[in-house]
């Protein structure tokens, strides 16, 4: 069982992410016995690393990783703007650092922002301090552009190491991954990103697609699927929110009858 666990979660790791040309080759397995699963990790963490939201409200956050990409990244925010849904973009630093314009955009239009490392490498091959600088060069980027410091992190390919996430956490930053996958890093077919989306979405549903990718990458499956992904949830009548607001909503008080208008914390 617990090889089977072993192998699910290197597998989970490794969905979700384009491969970035310029990072370190990824090891085809990473996974050992030795260290601490995905799926333990998620269990051991559940309020700090998240997969998914609160079940009990129809709400829905759709997550675009790798921006910004000039080639990619203003066709997602145009959809998103015209359909009036806010999403959360994970952002890679260097990125950032080429293309501010882009990452301003996002936060006048309302998305929230979180860090995805400076270059993308897979986290658990890097040193302490490797991963640190990681971290914190983005940090500082976003924070720059932003005048806002993220506190949220999505790990390359969703993986990280259990000291990796404490590190993260004792600096205050919730680490999101998702748990539902759009596939959309290995097919360019819009059909498939649509019905690998609403196979497995549900209330409080943690959507992975991409607003960026590697060299000859290709997300026009992902541009010509997202307007009739939107519509179709809103027909279910999903409510689209961002991480940070899905994150809050766990801290709703009924009784109190709050609403929550922002999730910092
Ligand atoms: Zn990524």
């Amino acid at each position: 069982m617990s090889r089977l666990f072993t192998f699910l979660s290197g597998f989970l790791a490794f969905a979700g992410c384009f491969s970035f040309s310029f990072v370190h080759a990824i090891p085809v397995s990473v996974q050992t016995d030795e260290r601490t699963t995905i799926i333990d990790l998620k269990q051991k963490y559940p309020d700090r690393f998240i997969f998914s939201g609160p079940s009990d409200e129809k709400w829905v956050a759709l997550t675009f990783d790798d921006a910004p990409d000039p080639r990619f990244t203003d066709h997602i925010l145009n959809i998103l703007l015209s359909e009036g849904v806010r999403a959360t973009f994970f952002v890679v630093g260097e990125r950032a650092q080429n293309w501010p314009q882009a990452v301003l955009r996002m936060q006048r239009e309302g998305h929230a922002i979180g860090n995805h490392t400076y270059n993308h490498p897979h986290l658990p091959a890097l040193s302490d301090q490797a991963f640190y600088e990681q971290v914190e060069k983005t940090q500082m980027i976003l924070e720059r552009i932003t005048r806002e410091k993220p506190f949220l992190f999505r790990p390359p390919y969703g993986d990280i190491t259990e000291s990796q996430l404490r590190r993260l956490i004792e600096d205050g930053m919730t680490i999101v991954n998702w748990n539902v996958d759009s596939l959309d890093w290995k097919t360019d077919s819009a059909a498939e990103i649509y019905q690998n989306i609403f196979k497995d979405v549900r209330p409080g549903a943690i959507v992975l697609q991409h607003a960026g990718s590697g060299q000859g990458g290709d997300l026009t499956g992902t541009i010509e699927a997202l307007p009739l992904v939107i519509r179709e949830l809103k027909r279910k009548g999903y409510r689209f929110v961002t991480v940070p607001e899905l994150i809050a909503a766990k801290f709703i008080d009924p009784a109190l009858g709050m609403v929550w208008t922002d999730a910092k914390r």
